[in-house]
């Protein structure tokens, strides 16, 4: 007898929203805390598949100076290697030098990564939280004068790794800076993947009752102790419809003591099938996307779910 492909059964809870926006990190997020340098090619054909797999906002490179993130060096080559995808592209601008860059090549969406905690700000791009956002002021500004849409990176929402816990009051108040200098939008991260539900809650009322409404916000989970889709699910149940994930599972976090870093868009996209929620994405393309981007980065995804699916029946 052969095996028929196994699919969750869609089943629609109450309280959810009916469609997710993924925003998919994979070529940027992914490919930069791998160890592999991926040729330009490889990538320009990553970001065409991922967006034949129904991906409709590919976060696409980083504008970081080369010498900080070698694996994005060419950003410059790849951008116009994507002028026929038609999803939206957008890519991290550290200051405004990157941003010229970016907006020189034609982008239209940017995004600005800052930290709630001072220990990462100073580990990340040796500077305070205050002088961040202050770099970040004439970045956002004219990035928005340039019609573009910005998006607003904050670390370390949740934990820390030489803080430890980071206090709501701590989050919410960056967060609600960043909104000020002109975000459109807020992607809370959990980069050492130490958030679980409950905490994931809280800092969506506390947001909420600070003006930062969670149509604003994005949600960014590490898989690092095996709780990303059940934050996922409490951020849902608080109104967010915008998911980052990585496809495959790409990239770890240099910064976490685990090779599992962000969650991994299958695994995502699985769950929101058996809920009933629209993603737009064919699980399947997707798969077949992440086994071969594995065979060029050499080693297996750490997604269960491409390793279920694309597991041989027997
Ligand atoms: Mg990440």
């Amino acid at each position: 007898m052969t095996a028929i492909r196994t699919l969750p059964m869609a089943v629609p809870a109450s309280g959810l929203p009916g469609r997710v926006r993924i925003h998919e990190v994979g070529p940027r997020d992914g490919l930069q805390n791998e160890q592999a340098v991926v040729p330009v090619e490889v990538k320009a054909e990553f970001v065409h598949r991922l967006a034949d797999a129904g991906l409709t906002t590919i976060e696409a490179s980083s504008f970081v100076h080369p010498r900080w993130v070698p694996q994005l060096a060419d950003a410059e080559e790849l951008l116009p290697l994507l002028s026929d995808v038609a999803a939206r592209l957008p890519v991290l601008v550290p200051n405004e030098r990157g941003l010229d860059r970016a907006l020189a090549l034609g982008a239209r969406e940017v995004a600005v990564f800052g930290s709630a905690t001072e220990s990462f700000a100073r580990a990340n791009l040796n500077r305070t939280v205050d002088e961040a956002l202050e770099m970040f002021r004439p970045v956002v500004a004219r990035a928005r004068a340039a019609g573009c849409f910005v998006r607003g990176y904050l670390s370390m929402c949740f934990g820390d790794p030489w803080e430890g816990p980071v206090p709501l009051e701590r989050t919410v108040s960056v967060s609600r800076r960043l909104v000020d200098l002109g975000c459109d939008e807020l992607s809370i991260g959990d980069t050492i993947g130490v958030a679980t539900p409950g905490h994931v809650r809280a800092l969506l009322t506390a947001l909420g009752e600070a003006g930062v409404p969670a149509d604003r916000v994005a949600v960014h989970f590490h898989d690092t102790y095996g709780q990303a889709l059940a934050n996922t699910l409490a951020a849902l149940e608080q109104g967010v419809t915008t998911v980052d994930a990585s496809a495959g599972g790409l990239g770890g976090c240099p910064y976490a003591k685990s090779a599992t870093g962000n969650l991994a868009t299958e695994d995502l996209v699985w769950m929101l099938d058996g809920l009933g929620i629209e993603t737009g994405v064919d699980l399947d393309r997707l798969t077949a996307t992440s086994v071969w981007m594995a065979g060029r980065l050499g080693r297996p995804s750490p997604s269960r779910t491409v390793r279920a699916l694309s597991q041989k029946e027997t």
